[in-house]
Protein backbone atom coordinates (compact mmCIF):
# COMPACT_ATOMS: atom_id res chain seq x y z
CA UNK A 1 0.00 0.00 0.00
CA UNK A 2 -0.38 1.34 0.84
CA UNK A 3 1.69 5.46 1.28
CA UNK A 4 -1.59 6.02 3.05
CA UNK A 5 -5.43 13.15 2.55
CA UNK A 6 -9.96 15.23 0.34
CA UNK A 7 -10.09 12.22 -1.78
CA UNK A 8 -6.18 11.97 -1.74
CA UNK A 9 -6.43 11.40 2.15
CA UNK A 10 -8.70 8.33 1.53
CA UNK A 11 -6.51 7.31 -1.35
CA UNK A 12 -3.81 7.49 1.36
CA UNK A 13 -5.85 6.04 3.59
CA UNK A 14 -7.17 3.31 1.74
CA UNK A 15 -4.70 2.79 -0.63
CA UNK A 16 -1.19 3.45 0.84
CA UNK A 17 -3.41 1.87 3.76
CA UNK A 18 -2.37 -0.75 0.93
CA UNK A 19 -3.71 -4.16 2.52
CA UNK A 20 -6.82 -4.72 0.08
CA UNK A 21 -8.98 -6.36 2.99
CA UNK A 22 -12.47 -6.95 2.78
CA UNK A 23 -14.78 -7.85 0.48
CA UNK A 24 -24.09 -8.81 -0.98
CA UNK A 25 -27.19 -9.68 -1.75
CA UNK A 26 -29.26 -10.41 1.25
CA UNK A 27 -30.60 -13.74 1.27
CA UNK A 28 -33.24 -14.22 4.14
CA UNK A 29 -32.52 -12.82 7.65
CA UNK A 30 -30.40 -15.90 9.31
CA UNK A 31 -32.75 -18.04 11.30
CA UNK A 32 -29.52 -18.66 14.07
CA UNK A 33 -31.21 -19.28 17.02
CA UNK A 34 -27.66 -19.14 19.14
CA UNK A 35 -25.05 -16.18 18.66
CA UNK A 36 -22.67 -19.21 17.99
CA UNK A 37 -24.88 -20.09 15.41
CA UNK A 38 -25.27 -16.93 13.78
CA UNK A 39 -21.22 -15.89 13.63
CA UNK A 40 -21.06 -19.38 12.18
CA UNK A 41 -23.10 -18.61 8.72
CA UNK A 42 -22.32 -15.39 8.80
CA UNK A 43 -18.68 -15.91 8.54
CA UNK A 44 -19.12 -18.26 5.72
CA UNK A 45 -21.64 -15.97 3.81
CA UNK A 46 -18.91 -12.95 4.23
CA UNK A 47 -16.15 -15.43 3.37
CA UNK A 48 -17.77 -16.50 -0.04
CA UNK A 49 -18.83 -12.93 -0.78
CA UNK A 50 -15.49 -11.52 -0.05
CA UNK A 51 -13.84 -13.81 -2.92
CA UNK A 52 -16.20 -12.52 -5.11
CA UNK A 53 -15.71 -8.88 -4.43
CA UNK A 54 -11.46 -9.13 -4.20
CA UNK A 55 -11.93 -10.84 -8.27
CA UNK A 56 -14.41 -7.63 -8.87
CA UNK A 57 -11.76 -5.28 -7.44
CA UNK A 58 -8.64 -6.59 -9.01
CA UNK A 59 -10.03 -6.81 -12.04
CA UNK A 60 -11.50 -3.12 -11.79
CA UNK A 61 -7.64 -2.04 -10.54
CA UNK A 62 -5.97 -3.59 -13.33
CA UNK A 63 -8.32 -2.91 -16.33
CA UNK A 64 -9.96 0.44 -15.93
CA UNK A 65 -12.74 0.77 -17.79
CA UNK A 66 -16.04 1.78 -17.01
CA UNK A 67 -17.23 -1.73 -17.37
CA UNK A 68 -15.17 -3.17 -14.71
CA UNK A 69 -15.85 0.24 -12.66
CA UNK A 70 -19.61 -0.49 -12.67
CA UNK A 71 -19.31 -4.97 -11.41
CA UNK A 72 -16.61 -3.73 -8.80
CA UNK A 73 -19.49 -1.15 -7.05
CA UNK A 74 -21.81 -3.50 -7.91
CA UNK A 75 -20.38 -6.50 -5.26
CA UNK A 76 -18.83 -3.77 -3.03
CA UNK A 77 -22.39 -2.78 -2.34
CA UNK A 78 -23.43 -6.35 -1.80
CA UNK A 79 -20.63 -6.79 0.29
CA UNK A 80 -21.58 -3.68 2.56
CA UNK A 81 -24.99 -4.25 2.59
CA UNK A 82 -24.39 -7.88 4.05
CA UNK A 83 -22.07 -6.29 6.12
CA UNK A 84 -24.49 -3.94 7.76
CA UNK A 85 -27.39 -6.46 7.82
CA UNK A 86 -25.76 -8.81 9.92
CA UNK A 87 -24.42 -6.29 12.39
CA UNK A 88 -27.84 -4.45 12.59
CA UNK A 89 -29.07 -8.41 12.93
CA UNK A 90 -26.20 -9.61 15.73
CA UNK A 91 -28.21 -7.08 17.95
CA UNK A 92 -30.65 -9.30 18.90
CA UNK A 93 -27.71 -11.31 20.69
CA UNK A 94 -26.95 -8.11 23.21
CA UNK A 95 -26.64 -9.22 26.37
CA UNK A 96 -27.00 -12.91 26.11
CA UNK A 97 -24.54 -15.45 27.19
CA UNK A 98 -21.80 -16.23 24.76
CA UNK A 99 -18.30 -17.42 24.31
CA UNK A 100 -15.19 -15.12 24.41
CA UNK A 101 -14.77 -16.02 20.87
CA UNK A 102 -18.34 -14.88 19.70
CA UNK A 103 -18.27 -12.01 21.44
CA UNK A 104 -15.26 -10.80 19.89
CA UNK A 105 -16.66 -11.88 16.45
CA UNK A 106 -19.28 -9.95 16.83
CA UNK A 107 -17.34 -6.78 17.82
CA UNK A 108 -14.99 -7.37 14.58
CA UNK A 109 -18.24 -7.76 12.24
CA UNK A 110 -19.91 -4.42 13.30
CA UNK A 111 -15.97 -2.64 12.91
CA UNK A 112 -14.95 -4.90 9.73
CA UNK A 113 -16.36 -2.21 6.77
CA UNK A 114 -13.61 0.31 5.86
CA UNK A 115 -17.09 2.36 3.81
CA UNK A 116 -20.00 2.16 5.61
CA UNK A 117 -22.76 2.75 3.91
CA UNK A 118 -26.35 4.21 4.44
CA UNK A 119 -29.11 1.92 4.53
CA UNK A 120 -31.27 3.47 1.79
CA UNK A 121 -30.37 1.41 -0.99
CA UNK A 122 -30.31 4.56 -3.32
CA UNK A 123 -27.54 6.33 -1.04
CA UNK A 124 -25.84 3.35 -0.65
CA UNK A 125 -25.80 2.73 -4.24
CA UNK A 126 -24.88 6.32 -5.14
CA UNK A 127 -21.50 5.69 -2.78
CA UNK A 128 -20.41 2.59 -3.93
CA UNK A 129 -20.28 4.03 -7.72
CA UNK A 130 -18.65 7.49 -6.54
CA UNK A 131 -15.82 5.11 -4.91
CA UNK A 132 -14.77 3.12 -7.94
CA UNK A 133 -15.24 5.94 -9.89
CA UNK A 134 -12.96 7.81 -8.09
CA UNK A 135 -10.71 4.49 -7.97
CA UNK A 136 -10.96 4.56 -11.46
CA UNK A 137 -10.08 8.37 -11.74
CA UNK A 138 -7.34 8.33 -9.75
CA UNK A 139 -5.40 5.49 -11.85
CA UNK A 140 -6.00 7.36 -14.84
CA UNK A 141 -4.83 10.24 -13.78
CA UNK A 142 -2.29 11.97 -16.25
CA UNK A 143 -1.29 15.08 -16.36
CA UNK A 144 -0.48 16.94 -19.86
CA UNK A 145 2.10 19.67 -19.60
CA UNK A 146 1.10 20.86 -22.92
CA UNK A 147 -2.22 20.06 -23.49
CA UNK A 148 -3.63 17.62 -25.04
CA UNK A 149 -1.50 17.72 -27.83
CA UNK A 150 2.01 16.80 -25.80
CA UNK A 151 3.30 13.88 -24.21
CA UNK A 152 1.32 13.13 -20.98
CA UNK A 153 3.07 11.63 -17.50
CA UNK A 154 1.50 9.34 -15.64
CA UNK A 155 2.27 9.12 -11.74
CA UNK A 156 5.27 6.79 -12.38
CA UNK A 157 6.69 9.69 -14.26
CA UNK A 158 5.53 12.30 -12.56
CA UNK A 159 7.46 10.26 -9.41
CA UNK A 160 10.31 9.85 -11.40
CA UNK A 161 10.87 13.62 -11.92
CA UNK A 162 10.24 13.86 -8.36
CA UNK A 163 13.29 11.21 -6.93
CA UNK A 164 15.89 11.93 -9.47
CA UNK A 165 15.21 15.95 -10.74
CA UNK A 166 17.46 18.42 -8.57
CA UNK A 167 15.41 21.37 -10.53
CA UNK A 168 13.01 23.13 -7.92
CA UNK A 169 10.81 24.55 -11.06
CA UNK A 170 10.82 21.00 -12.48
CA UNK A 171 10.04 19.41 -9.47
CA UNK A 172 7.26 22.11 -8.74
CA UNK A 173 5.56 21.42 -11.93
CA UNK A 174 5.33 17.78 -11.40
CA UNK A 175 3.90 18.52 -7.78
CA UNK A 176 1.60 21.28 -9.33
CA UNK A 177 0.88 18.81 -12.21
CA UNK A 178 -0.17 15.75 -10.16
CA UNK A 179 -2.08 17.36 -7.93
CA UNK A 180 -4.33 18.83 -10.34
CA UNK A 181 -5.67 16.07 -11.10
CA UNK A 182 -8.15 15.43 -7.93
CA UNK A 183 -9.93 18.98 -8.31
CA UNK A 184 -12.48 17.43 -11.20
CA UNK A 185 -13.79 14.76 -8.56
CA UNK A 186 -13.49 17.42 -5.72
CA UNK A 187 -17.24 17.89 -5.57
CA UNK A 188 -17.78 13.61 -5.79
CA UNK A 189 -15.53 13.08 -2.11
CA UNK A 190 -17.70 15.84 -0.52
CA UNK A 191 -20.31 13.56 -1.26
CA UNK A 192 -18.44 10.38 -0.49
CA UNK A 193 -17.97 11.78 2.75
CA UNK A 194 -21.12 12.44 3.78
CA UNK A 195 -23.04 9.55 2.48
CA UNK A 196 -20.19 7.08 4.51
CA UNK A 197 -20.66 9.34 7.45
CA UNK A 198 -23.99 8.73 7.30
CA UNK A 199 -23.53 5.00 7.32
CA UNK A 200 -21.71 5.00 10.39
CA UNK A 201 -24.07 6.88 12.18
CA UNK A 202 -26.67 4.12 11.40
CA UNK A 203 -24.56 1.86 12.34
CA UNK A 204 -23.48 3.50 16.19
CA UNK A 205 -20.93 5.36 15.75
CA UNK A 206 -20.08 9.58 15.35
CA UNK A 207 -18.66 8.97 11.92
CA UNK A 208 -16.41 7.66 9.96
CA UNK A 209 -13.43 8.47 11.37
CA UNK A 210 -15.13 7.50 15.15
CA UNK A 211 -15.49 3.97 13.51
CA UNK A 212 -11.79 3.78 12.08
CA UNK A 213 -10.35 4.81 15.71
CA UNK A 214 -12.69 2.08 17.33
CA UNK A 215 -10.46 -0.23 15.94
CA UNK A 216 -8.05 -0.60 18.24
CA UNK A 217 -9.14 -2.35 21.65
CA UNK A 218 -9.95 0.95 23.27
CA UNK A 219 -12.64 3.88 22.63
CA UNK A 220 -12.23 6.30 20.03
CA UNK A 221 -11.59 9.36 21.84
CA UNK A 222 -9.00 7.38 24.05
CA UNK A 223 -7.40 6.19 20.73
CA UNK A 224 -6.79 10.04 19.77
CA UNK A 225 -5.43 10.94 23.20
CA UNK A 226 -3.04 7.83 22.95
CA UNK A 227 -2.13 9.55 19.36
CA UNK A 228 -1.19 12.47 20.51
CA UNK A 229 0.72 11.43 23.54
CA UNK A 230 3.18 9.57 21.18
CA UNK A 231 3.11 12.54 18.88
CA UNK A 232 4.20 14.41 21.84
CA UNK A 233 6.95 11.89 22.59
CA UNK A 234 8.49 12.05 18.64
CA UNK A 235 8.01 15.50 18.27
CA UNK A 236 11.52 16.77 19.68
CA UNK A 237 12.84 14.61 17.14
CA UNK A 238 10.77 15.69 14.46
CA UNK A 239 11.37 19.44 15.39
CA UNK A 240 15.17 18.81 15.03
CA UNK A 241 15.02 16.85 12.01
CA UNK A 242 12.33 19.07 10.11
CA UNK A 243 15.16 21.88 11.33
CA UNK A 244 18.13 20.67 9.79
CA UNK A 245 16.02 19.45 6.83
CA UNK A 246 15.19 22.99 6.02
CA UNK A 247 19.47 23.98 6.49
CA UNK A 248 20.37 20.93 4.26
CA UNK A 249 17.78 22.21 1.80
CA UNK A 250 18.75 26.24 2.11
CA UNK A 251 22.16 25.26 1.58
CA UNK A 252 20.86 23.45 -1.81
CA UNK A 253 18.30 25.19 -3.54
CA UNK A 254 18.90 29.30 -1.68
CA UNK A 255 16.05 30.86 0.65
CA UNK A 256 14.44 32.07 -2.03
CA UNK A 257 13.17 28.11 -2.27
CA UNK A 258 12.99 27.48 0.97
CA UNK A 259 11.67 30.00 3.30
CA UNK A 260 13.65 30.74 6.63
CA UNK A 261 10.57 29.39 8.42
CA UNK A 262 7.36 28.21 8.37
CA UNK A 263 6.18 24.85 5.79
CA UNK A 264 9.02 23.16 3.86
CA UNK A 265 7.92 23.16 0.38
CA UNK A 266 6.34 19.83 -0.36
CA UNK A 267 8.24 19.30 -3.66
CA UNK A 268 11.67 19.22 -2.27
CA UNK A 269 11.88 15.80 -0.94
CA UNK A 270 12.01 13.45 -3.50
CA UNK A 271 8.50 12.00 -2.77
CA UNK A 272 5.25 13.27 -4.42
CA UNK A 273 3.78 12.87 -0.46
CA UNK A 274 7.23 14.03 1.06
CA UNK A 275 6.32 11.17 3.38
CA UNK A 276 9.31 9.10 3.08
CA UNK A 277 12.68 11.24 2.13
CA UNK A 278 15.39 8.38 1.17
CA UNK A 279 14.93 9.97 -2.27
CA UNK A 280 16.55 13.30 -1.23
CA UNK A 281 19.30 11.14 1.30
CA UNK A 282 22.03 12.59 -0.42
CA UNK A 283 21.04 16.20 0.20
CA UNK A 284 20.08 15.30 4.26
CA UNK A 285 23.18 12.80 4.67
CA UNK A 286 25.45 14.26 7.82
CA UNK A 287 28.94 14.16 7.17
CA UNK A 288 29.49 11.25 8.16
CA UNK A 289 26.52 9.55 6.80
CA UNK A 290 27.62 7.99 3.56
CA UNK A 291 26.33 4.28 3.92
CA UNK A 292 29.14 3.17 1.27
CA UNK A 293 27.21 1.93 -1.88
CA UNK A 294 24.07 3.15 -3.89
CA UNK A 295 21.46 0.61 -3.63
CA UNK A 296 19.46 1.93 -7.03
CA UNK A 297 22.80 2.05 -8.93
CA UNK A 298 24.07 -1.43 -7.81
CA UNK A 299 20.23 -2.97 -9.03
CA UNK A 300 20.36 -0.91 -12.07
CA UNK A 301 23.91 -2.53 -12.62
CA UNK A 302 22.69 -5.89 -12.28
CA UNK A 303 20.34 -5.30 -14.28
CA UNK A 304 17.79 -6.67 -12.40
CA UNK A 305 14.70 -6.81 -13.59
CA UNK A 306 10.90 -6.01 -12.03
CA UNK A 307 10.97 -9.95 -11.28
CA UNK A 308 14.44 -10.07 -9.85
CA UNK A 309 13.36 -7.50 -7.43
CA UNK A 310 10.62 -9.32 -5.59
CA UNK A 311 12.41 -12.14 -5.76
CA UNK A 312 15.26 -10.09 -3.84
CA UNK A 313 12.15 -9.54 -1.23
CA UNK A 314 11.18 -12.92 -1.01
CA UNK A 315 14.51 -13.73 -0.44
CA UNK A 316 14.46 -11.85 2.49
CA UNK A 317 11.15 -13.35 3.81
CA UNK A 318 12.59 -16.87 3.53
CA UNK A 319 15.99 -16.17 4.92
CA UNK A 320 13.77 -15.61 8.29
CA UNK A 321 12.48 -19.38 7.71
CA UNK A 322 9.26 -18.56 6.21
CA UNK A 323 8.17 -20.20 3.47
CA UNK A 324 8.68 -19.03 -0.31
CA UNK A 325 5.53 -17.71 -2.25
CA UNK A 326 3.02 -19.47 -3.86
CA UNK A 327 3.27 -20.25 -7.11
CA UNK A 328 -0.03 -18.26 -7.96
CA UNK A 329 1.39 -15.33 -6.73
CA UNK A 330 4.07 -15.52 -9.67
CA UNK A 331 1.56 -16.18 -12.02
CA UNK A 332 -0.82 -13.58 -10.63
CA UNK A 333 0.88 -10.08 -9.86
CA UNK A 334 1.34 -7.64 -11.81
CA UNK A 335 5.02 -6.01 -11.47
CA UNK A 336 4.84 -4.03 -14.63
CA UNK A 337 2.56 -1.05 -15.85
CA UNK A 338 0.80 -2.11 -19.03
CA UNK A 339 1.88 -0.26 -22.31
CA UNK A 340 -1.73 -0.97 -23.71
CA UNK A 341 -4.37 0.16 -20.52
CA UNK A 342 -5.04 2.14 -17.44
CA UNK A 343 -4.34 0.39 -14.08
CA UNK A 344 -3.89 1.50 -10.82
CA UNK A 345 -0.26 1.68 -10.03
CA UNK A 346 -0.18 2.40 -6.38
CA UNK A 347 1.74 -0.48 -4.52
CA UNK A 348 -0.45 -2.67 -2.88
CA UNK A 349 -1.03 -6.00 -1.54
CA UNK A 350 -4.33 -8.45 -2.23
CA UNK A 351 -5.31 -11.36 0.02
CA UNK A 352 -7.68 -12.59 -2.91
CA UNK A 353 -8.87 -16.40 -1.57
CA UNK A 354 -6.61 -17.69 1.73
CA UNK A 355 -7.90 -21.26 1.51
CA UNK A 356 -5.78 -21.56 -1.41
CA UNK A 357 -3.52 -19.44 -0.64
CA UNK A 358 -4.13 -16.69 -3.38
CA UNK A 359 -2.25 -14.03 -2.36
CA UNK A 360 -0.32 -11.11 -4.88
CA UNK A 361 1.05 -7.83 -5.31
CA UNK A 362 0.00 -4.76 -7.82
CA UNK A 363 2.71 -2.48 -8.37
CA UNK A 364 4.30 -0.90 -11.10
CA UNK A 365 8.25 -1.55 -10.66
CA UNK A 366 11.13 0.71 -11.22
CA UNK A 367 14.81 -0.79 -11.14
CA UNK A 368 15.42 1.61 -8.03
CA UNK A 369 15.85 1.70 -3.91
CA UNK A 370 12.94 3.05 -2.60
CA UNK A 371 10.39 0.48 -5.15
CA UNK A 372 12.99 -2.15 -3.55
CA UNK A 373 11.91 -0.85 -0.15
CA UNK A 374 8.27 -0.68 -1.10
CA UNK A 375 8.03 -4.03 -2.35
CA UNK A 376 9.65 -5.53 1.15
CA UNK A 377 6.88 -3.41 2.56
CA UNK A 378 4.33 -5.05 0.06
CA UNK A 379 5.32 -8.46 1.00
CA UNK A 380 5.31 -8.07 4.89
CA UNK A 381 1.68 -7.37 3.99
CA UNK A 382 1.22 -11.01 2.05
CA UNK A 383 3.30 -13.18 4.69
CA UNK A 384 0.85 -11.23 7.21
CA UNK A 385 -1.88 -12.84 5.08
CA UNK A 386 -0.73 -16.59 4.76
CA UNK A 387 0.52 -16.56 8.24
CA UNK A 388 -3.52 -16.10 9.49
CA UNK A 389 -4.96 -17.69 5.94
CA UNK A 390 -6.48 -20.67 8.11
CA UNK A 391 -7.98 -18.32 10.90
CA UNK A 392 -11.77 -18.00 10.72
CA UNK A 393 -12.84 -15.35 8.41
CA UNK A 394 -13.49 -12.17 10.98
CA UNK A 395 -10.13 -13.46 12.65
CA UNK A 396 -8.39 -12.83 9.01
CA UNK A 397 -7.11 -9.79 9.41
CA UNK A 398 -3.89 -7.90 11.27
CA UNK A 399 -4.01 -7.37 14.88
CA UNK A 400 -5.09 -3.61 13.98
CA UNK A 401 -4.07 -1.71 10.65
CA UNK A 402 -1.35 0.19 11.69
CA UNK A 403 0.13 -3.35 12.81
CA UNK A 404 -0.28 -4.44 9.12
CA UNK A 405 1.37 -1.51 7.42
CA UNK A 406 4.52 -2.14 10.07
CA UNK A 407 5.10 -5.53 9.35
CA UNK A 408 7.27 -5.07 6.12
CA UNK A 409 8.84 -1.93 7.45
CA UNK A 410 9.48 -3.71 11.04
CA UNK A 411 10.93 -7.06 10.31
ZN1 LIG B 1 0.98 -1.22 3.24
Amino acid sequence: MNRSLAFLVVLILVLTACNNKQGNTMTPTSTASTPDQFITEAESRLAELAIKLNRAQWVAANFITDDTEALSAEVNKEYIALTTELAEAARKFDGQKMSDDTARKLLLLKLSLTLPAPSNPTERDELTKIAASMEGAYGKGKYCPDGDQGKCLTLDDLEKVMRESRNPDELKKAWLGWHSISPAYKKDYVRFVELSNKGAVEMGFKDTGAMWRSNYDMPPDAFAAEMERLWQQVKPLYDSLHTYARKQLIKKYGPKVVPESGPLPAHLFGNMWSQQWGNIYDLLKPATGDPGFDLTKILQARKTDPKGMVKYGEGFFTSLGLPPLPASFWEKSLFVRPQDRDVVCHASAWDMEPAINDVRIKMCININEEDFTTIHHELGHDYYYLAYAKQPYLYRNGANDGFHEAIGDTV
